[in-house]
C-alpha cells in the first residue's frame, strides 16, 4: 500500500499540491492547515486511511508478472497465483522508473551518479560539487537542498515550467483550479502529445510558501547551465541559448497569469485579490559555461532529475508504443477491448496524474468499463 510513496521518494519531499487538494473519493484533508503541504509520511498515512475507509478488496504485496489476452478477457499472473478476468484497469503509475539519458554511460567512473529513486539526502553524496540535471519540480528541489547543504551546485536547465508559489495572495494551484486549467479536458487540448510531455512545474511545498524558480536558485548560489547535450573526451557539453529557454518559460508564465486575471474579472471576484503582479524576468547569467570537465574533480556527483517513465514490462499485450507509452484514448486502451488505464498524464484532464485528479477520471473510465461489461458499447478493436 502506498508503495511508491514509501520507497521511491527522498526524505525532505513534501507534496507540491496544498492539503486542500489532497482528496480522493470519500476522503479529503480536514486538518488544521489546508494551505500546508503534506510530508511523504503524511501522504502514506492519508492513503492508508483511504484504503481502510474504502475497504476495497486489494491484494497488497502482490506483483503482477504478466497480463495476457484470452478469448473472453485477460489472464493475469501474479506473485501469488493466477486469475482470469474480463476487464483490467492498469493503474501501475506513470513514474515507475527514473528516465536517464543514454549519455550517462559516458560519465567517468570517478563521478557518482544518482537518480531521484536512489537519492535520499545530501549526506549520501561524496564531498564536492554536484551537477543536477533537469530543472523541473524534482531538479529545482534537489538543487536547492544541495546548495543549502553547502555544496557547489550546477543545474543543467532545458525546457521548464516556471510558476510562482503564490499569486495575488493565493496559492498558484488555487488559481489553476478556479480558472479551470486543471479541469481542461484532454479532447479540448490542441496538442495533446505535447501536453502529456510537459515538464512538471518548478514548485516546492514549504511552510513559507516560497517560490523556487531559477531566480531563487541563482540567489542560493546555484550555477545555471544549458541542456546537457553530449559528452566528449570526459567533458559535459551544454547547449547555449539559455536566454531563449528562459524567455519561453517567462512568456508561458505571463500567459497563464493573464488567464487567472481574466477569470478574476469575468467571475466578478477581482476585488477579492491584491492587484495583478508579474514576475521579474528570469535572470540570464552573465557568463554561462558551455562545458565542464567531469574528470577534473570539480564535480563529485551527478543527480539525474530528468523525469520518470512507466514500466509495462509485465504487460504481454501489444499496446505500448516505441517510446514505452501506453496507447490509449482517455484511458480506454486502443486495440484491446476491456483494457483500461488510470493515473497517466492528461489522461482525461490536465489534473490526471495528481492526487486530486483521480476521482473525476476514475468515474469516467469506470463508467466506460461498466458500459463495456453491460455490452452497451461496441468493443473498440
Ligand atoms: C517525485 C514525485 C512527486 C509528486 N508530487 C505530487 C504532489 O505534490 N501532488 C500530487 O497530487 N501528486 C504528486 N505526484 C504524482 C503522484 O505520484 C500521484 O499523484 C499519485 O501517486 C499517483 O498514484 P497512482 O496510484 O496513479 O500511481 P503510483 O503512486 O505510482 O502507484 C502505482 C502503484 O502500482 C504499483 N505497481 C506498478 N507495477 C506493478 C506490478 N506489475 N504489479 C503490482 N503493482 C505494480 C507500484 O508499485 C505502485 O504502488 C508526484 C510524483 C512524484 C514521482
Amino acid at each position: 500500500m502506498a508503495n511508491s510513496w514509501r520507497h521511491e521518494r527522498w526524505d525532505s519531499l513534501r507534496l507540491l499540491t496544498p492539503n486542500w487538494q489532497s482528496r480522493v473519493p470519500g476522503l479529503r484533508y480536514e486538518g488544521p492547515d489546508p494551505d500546508g503541504y503534506m510530508t511523504v509520511g503524511e501522504v502514506t498515512e492519508f492513503i492508508g486511511r483511504f484504503a481502510a475507509a474504502s475497504r476495497a478488496p486489494v491484494r497488497t504485496s502482490t506483483t503482477v508478472t504478466s497480463v495476457r489476452r484470452t478469448d473472453d478477457g485477460y489472464q493475469v499472473a501474479t506473485s501469488r497465483g493466477e486469475f482470469a478476468c474480463r476487464t483490467v484497469v492498469i493503474a501501475s503509475g506513470a513514474c515507475n522508473r527514473p528516465s536517464v539519458p543514454g549519455l550517462s554511460s559516458g560519465v567517468p567512473a570517478s563521478v557518482q551518479q544518482v537518480t531521484t529513486f536512489d537519492y535520499r539526502d545530501p549526506g549520501q553524496l561524496p564531498d564536492g560539487g554536484v551537477l543536477v540535471v533537469g530543472a523541473s519540480a524534482t531538479g529545482v528541489q534537489l538543487a536547492a537542498e544541495l546548495a543549502r547543504s553547502g555544496r557547489p551546485v550546477t543545474l543543467s536547465v532545458g525546457e521548464h515550467t516556471r510558476l510562482p508559489r503564490t499569486y495575488r495572495g493565493r496559492d498558484v494551484l488555487w488559481w489553476m483550479d478556479k480558472a479551470g486549467v486543471w479541469d481542461q479536458r484532454y479532447d479540448e487540448i490542441e496538442d495533446l502529445t505535447r501536453a502529456r510531455r510537459l515538464p512538471s512545474p518548478q514548485l516546492v511545498g514549504t511552510q513559507e510558501r516560497a517560490t523556487l524558480d531559477l531566480n531563487a536558485l541563482t540567489a542560493l548560489g546555484v550555477q545555471l547551465v544549458g541542456r546537457w547535450a553530449a559528452i566528449r573526451d570526459g567533458r559535459a557539453l551544454f547547449s547555449g541559448g539559455l536566454r531563449n529557454v528562459f524567455s519561453l518559460a517567462d512568456l508561458k508564465l505571463g500567459r497563464l497569469l493573464d488567464t487567472f486575471d481574466e477569470w478574476a474579472l469575468t467571475s466578478g471576484r477581482d476585488g477579492e485579490f491584491t492587484a495583478p503582479e508579474r514576475s521579474e524576468p528570469t535572470q540570464v547569467p552573465a557568463t554561462s559555461r558551455l562545458q565542464l570537465d567531469l574528470a577534473s574533480g570539480e564535480i563529485a556527483a551527478v543527480v539525474w532529475a530528468t523525469g520518470f517513465r512507466p514500466d509495462y514490462s509485465w504487460l504481454d499485450v501489444p499496446v505500448v508504443d516505441a517510446k514505452g507509452q501506453l496507447e490509449h484514448d482517455g484511458g480506454v486502451v486502443t486495440d484491446s477491448p476491456g483494457l483500461y488505464a488510470l493515473g497517466l498524464p492528461v489522461l482525461r484532464r490536465r489534473k490526471s496524474t495528481f492526487i486530486c485528479g483521480i476521482e473525476d477520471d476514475a468515474r469516467d473510465v469506470i463508467g466506460d468499463l461498466a458500459k463495456y461489461l453491460a455490452g452497451l458499447v461496441p468493443a473498440r478493436v
